[in-house]
């Protein structure tokens, strides 16, 4: 069996921003610190932080006030910052300065009336927090069934935004779409998705062709889509949250096997893969370098300004 590591894989720059920014916390203040919702989508991580004594709640009437909130890189929508404003919470804002950008962007569209399709999926936590900056102006489509059935408006000035972790080319299908069916339609000339989400697609696309089979670590409740990018291009593949889940009756123990990693997965499990993998079948590994990523993300102001490496 022969490994190829693809790079970039695993953490990306605003996930990387948000744990450094929880460990923070939790040196800061001690704990319990508490996160609205995962602090990313994945199990590994979220359990990690459990048992140092961070609790995860789904509203902030779950905490007591006064307590010491973060906010995941997911952002959250006006009305939990009011609410924690009032119950005399300590906030922390670690959403991603990309989720952001897209609450600004709806801010600005709404501002000079505009009506925003957002291309996205219901109930993540991401697409929550956006649509809750303007939910009477935004309607959201998941998909091109949904976009067909919008009704045509003429008068409308119309708008797009995509969540920033969406597949790249179901996107860009979808939003030609849009264009074909509203022509005045203005949007961001690569929609909103975000870099990692970019690179980690492209290097299962470029180092795909060489593979048999393709290990993608994440969780399911995240939405990477890079099993999916995988078997659009007939490549067979699995999502694993870690070295339990994979089965070795998947191999023959001759193939090349391709192994990324979703932007919410560590990369202590990426290896913990490559190792079960070696030790069964004595693989050999090579890692890929399809592109560089040097982005970085400051701590929230809230911690002290200070650049992640
Ligand atoms: S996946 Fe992209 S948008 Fe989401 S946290 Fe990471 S860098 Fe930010």
């Amino acid at each position: 069996m022969h490994i190829i590591l693809a790079n970039p894989r695993g953490f990306c720059a605003g996930v990387n921003m948000a744990i450094k920014a929880l460990e923070a916390a939790l040196e800061r203040f001690g704990s319990p610190i508490y996160v609205y919702h995962e602090i990313v989508h994945n199990n590994r991580v979220v359990e990690d932080f459990r048992n140092r004594g961070v609790q995860f709640v789904n509203s902030i009437y779950e905490m007591p006030v006064g307590g010491v909130l973060l906010f995941s890189a997911h952002g959250v929508s006006p009305e939990i910052r009011l609410a924690a404003m009032e119950r005399n919470i300590v906030t922390i804002d670690a959403t991603c300065p990309l989720v952001r950008k897209v609450h600004q962007e709806v801010i600005r569209y709404t501002s000079l009336g505009y009506t925003i399709i957002l291309i996205g999926h219901r109930g993540h936590d991401e697409v929550t927090g956006i649509m809750s900056e303007a939910p009477e102006y935004i309607k959201i489509v998941e998909n091109e069934t949904e976009i067909n059935e919008l009704p045509v408006t003429y008068d409308t000035k119309l708008a797009f935004l995509t969540q920033t972790t969406l597949s790249v080319d179901e996107t860009r299908s979808m939003i030609e779409l849009m264009k074909r069916r509203f022509p005045g339609i203005v949007g961001p000339d690569n929609a909103n998705i975000c870099y990692a989400t970019q690179n980690r697609q492209n290097a299962v696309r470029e180092l795909g062709t060489g593979a048999d089979i393709v290990l993608v670590v994440g969780s399911r409740s995240s939405s990477n889509r890079l099993a999916e990018k995988a078997e659009s291009l007939g490549i067979c593949s699995y999502l694993v949250d870690g070295p339990d889940d994979i089965a070795a009756g998947w191999f023959r123990g001759d193939e090349t096997v391709l192994i990324t990693a979703g932007a919410s997965a560590p990369e202590h499990i990426v290896q913990s893969c490559v190792a079960m993998l070696q030790d069964r079948f004595q693989a050999t590994v090579e890692e890929k370098i399809v592109c560089n990523e040097k982005i970085a993300f400051p701590l929230p102001q809230e911690l002290g300004i200070q650049v992640l490496t």
